[in-house]
């Protein structure tokens, strides 16, 4: 739903749009990264973020970074 031209950005994955009572909107999502990266890193990227989800208008958003060799909870079935 948003594309981020950061380049430790691999993929986006889990993310979750739902809906509080038909007007107020909520965002969850795990974005994987394909490095390490740094406190101004992560800023960096969050602050991409913030300005791709600003004309959504979300009440609230919950971002999560992850590394390739993480294991996702919210995955369906456990990584290999
Ligand atoms: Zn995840």
């Amino acid at each position: 739903m948003f594309n981020l031209p950061h380049s430790g950005m691999l993929e986006s994955g889990g993310t979750v749009i739902w809906s509080l009572d038909g007007e107020s909107h909520v965002l969850t999502a795990h974005l994987q990264l394909d490095t390490a990266l740094d406190s101004n890193g992560q800023e960096e990227i969050k602050a991409e973020i913030s300005n791709a989800l600003e004309d959504f208008n979300f009440l609230h958003t919950t971002i999560e970074f992850e590394y390739p060799d993480e294991y996702c909870r919210d995955a369906n079935e456990p990584e290999i």
